[in-house]
C-alpha cells in the first residue's frame, strides 16, 4: 500500500515498524459540543483506513483521544453551570452514538486527557531534564523552541525565523520566544486543576497526544492522522515534544485529510457555518453522509451541500438494492456449474476485488474503490437471474460484502430484524394464497412502516429496504 506522507510530501510504500502490526493514532474531538460533518471526515477516513489495513491482514491498534480539558471546555461548562467532567461525559456519550450511526467503529482505546495527568507530568519532566522546557514561576511550563531550533517546523515546512517574524506574544503569556508553547498551565480562578511539581494547573493541548500515543502505542508509531488544520501547530508541537523527550522518531507516516467546506470555506465551529451530525441525522440516514465523505479522495477538499448528500443517498440506495437482489437470488440458487455468462461474472467479481484493493492501495482512493463496487453490481445485474448457479451468485455476494464491509457501508440486516421481516413475508404469502388481499395489503403496510418495500414478482415477493 502507498500512503501520502505529509512529512516527505510523497506517496511512500507503507511498511509497518513491526511486520503484520499497525499502530495508529488519530486526534479526536474536543468534547464541548456535538461534532460537525467536518469533524466527521477524519473519523470516517481513519476508520476506513483501519478497516482496510485489517482487510489486508494487519493487526491494527488504533488510538483516538478525547480532549476533555481546554479553554473551550471550561468556558462551556461555566456557561452551563456544570463541571468540566460532566460536560465531557455528555459529549463523549454523544460521540459514540453519532460515530456508530456513521458506521465508525470504536477505536481500540479512546483515552481522555484528564485520565492521563500523571503520564503528561512525567513527559514534561523528561523535557525539563533534557533542557527543552522551562517553568515561568507562575505555574506555567513552556516548550523551549530555541533549544529545538533545527528540528522545529519540518512537518509544516516552515522554519523558526519565518514563524517568529509573524508571531507575537499575547499579554497574558510569560514565555521567552513567540513560538514557545504551553505544556502546562497554572490554575486561574474558577478553573479545574491538578497537582503538579509546578503547582496546581492543567495540561496544554498538544502534550496530551504525545503522552497518550506513547503510552498506548510506544515511542515510535506507524501512522498519525488528523485534519490538515492540525499540521501546524498541533502536530509540529507533538513531534517536538515526543522526539525531544525520547530522541526517537515519533511517527513514520503522517496523514492529513482535506477540509470539508461550505461555499469553499472550511466548515468550523468558529465560523458558525457548521452542521452537527446530530442536526443532519434528523433528515438523513448518516450512512449517506459516510458515503458522501468517502466519495472523494480524503486529501481533496470536499464541498458540503444537500444535493451532494442526496446523490450519495441515491448511490447508497443502489448498493442496498444490489444487496437485496443478491440475497434474493441466493435463496433460489441452484447447485450446478456456472454457465458462460455466470462464469464471466465470477471473473468480474475477482477483477472488481482486485480493482478495489488497487484503488485503496493507492493512498486510500475510496472514490475509485466505490467505482469497483458499482462495476460488480453492473455485471451481477446482467448475469444473474432466478435459478442461477450458486457458485456464481456466491462469488458476487462475497465480493460485494467484502468491499462494502471495508468501506463500512451497507449494514448487514440484523438477525432480529431478519426473523421478524421473514415472518411477515411468510404471513403475506399465505394471505395471498388465500386471496385475502386486505390482509396482504395490511402486512405490506406494516413492512413499509418497518422500512421495507415488498414487490410482487413472477418469482414471488421481493423485499428490499426503503
Ligand atoms: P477538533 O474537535 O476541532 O479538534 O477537531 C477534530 C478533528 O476534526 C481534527 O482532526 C480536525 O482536524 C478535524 N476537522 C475540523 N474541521 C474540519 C473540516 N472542516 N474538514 C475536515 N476536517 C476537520
Ligand atoms: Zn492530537
Amino acid at each position: 500500500m502507498k500512503i501520502f506522507n505529509t512529512m516527505t510530501r510523497k506517496k511512500e510504500e507503507f511498511v509497518p515498524l513491526e511486520p503484520g502490526k499497525v499502530k495508529m493514532y488519530a486526534c479526536g474531538p474536543t468534547v464541548y459540543n456535538y461534532f460537525h460533518i467536518g469533524n466527521a471526515r477524519p473519523f470516517v477516513v481513519f476508520d476506513t483506513l483501519r478497516r482496510y489495513l485489517e482487510h489486508r491482514g494487519y493487526a491494527v491498534t488504533f488510538v483516538q483521544n478525547f480532549t476533555d480539558i481546554d479553554d473551550k471546555m471550561i468556558r462551556r461548562a461555566n456557561e452551563e453551570g456544570v463541571s468540566v467532567r460532566e460536560l465531557a461525559e455528555r459529549f463523549i456519550a454523544a460521540y459514540y452514538e453519532d460515530a456508530a450511526a456513521l458506521g465508525v467503529r470504536p477505536a481500540t482505546v479512546h483515552p481522555r486527557a484528564t485520565d492521563h495527568i500523571a503520564e503528561i507530568i512525567a513527559l514534561i519532566q523528561k523535557l525539563e531534564a533534557n533542557g527543552l522546557a522551562y517553568a515561568t514561576g507562575n505555574g506555567d511550563v513552556y516548550f523551549d523552541t530555541q533549544k529545538y531550533r533545527n528540528a522545529y517546523g519540518k512537518l509544516s515546512g516552515q522554519n523558526l525565523d519565518d514563524l517568529e517574524s509573524g508571531a507575537r506574544i499575547e499579554v497574558d503569556e510569560i514565555k521567552r520566544y513567540p513560538m514557545d508553547f504551553a505544556l502546562w498551565k497554572g490554575q486561574k480562578p474558577g478553573e479545574p486543576a491538578w497537582d503538579s511539581p509546578w503547582g496546581k494547573g492543567r495540561p496544554g493541548w498538544h502534550i496530551e497526544c504525545s503522552a497518550m500515543s506513547m503510552k498506548y502505542l510506544g515511542e515510535t508509531i506507524d501512522i498519525h492522522g488528523g485534519g490538515q488544520d492540525l499540521i501546524f501547530p498541533h502536530h509540529e508541537n507533538e513531534i517536538a515534544q515526543s522526539e525531544g523527550a525520547t530522541g526517537k522518531p515519533f511517527v513514520r507516516y503522517w496523514m492529513h485529510n482535506g477540509f470539508l467546506n461550505v461555499d469553499n470555506q472550511k466548515m468550523s465551529k468558529s465560523l458558525g457555518n457548521f452542521f452537527t451530525v446530530r442536526d443532519i441525522r434528523e433528515q438523513y440516514d448518516l450512512e449517506a453522509v459516510r458515503m458522501f465523505l468517502l466519495s472523494a479522495h480524503y486529501r481533496s477538499p470536499l464541498n458540503f451541500s444537500r444535493e451532494q448528500i442526496e446523490q450519495a443517498k441515491a448511490a447508497l440506495d443502489r448498493m442496498y438494492t444490489a444487496r437485496d437482489n443478491l440475497a434474493f437470488l441466493r435463496e433460489g440458487a441452484v447447485d450446478r456449474p456456472a454457465d458462460e455468462t455466470e462464469a464471466a461474472l465470477m471473473e468480474a467479481a475477482e477483477a472488481s476485488l482486485k480493482k478495489f484493493d488497487e484503488a485503496m492501495d493507492d493512498d486510500l482512493n475510496t472514490a475509485d474503490a466505490i467505482g469497483a463496487i458499482f462495476e460488480l453490481i453492473k455485471h451481477a445485474n446482467i448475469a444473474l437471474k432466478p435459478g442461477c448457479a450458486r457458485e456464481a451468485v456466491d462469488a458476487a455476494w462475497n465480493a460485494f460484502t467484502e468491499m462494502t464491509g471495508v468501506l463500512g457501508l451497507v449494514k448487514p440486516a440484523s438477525k432480529e430484524d431478519d426473523a421478524e421481516v421473514d415472518a411477515l413475508v411468510k404471513a403475506r404469502a399465505q394471505a395471498r394464497k388465500e386471496k385475502n388481499w386486505k390482509e396482504s395489503d395490511r402486512i405490506r403496510d406494516e413492512l413499509k412502516a418497518r422500512g421495507y418495500i415488498v414487490e410482487d414478482t413472477a418469482a414471488g415477493q421481493k423485499v428490499r429496504k426503503a
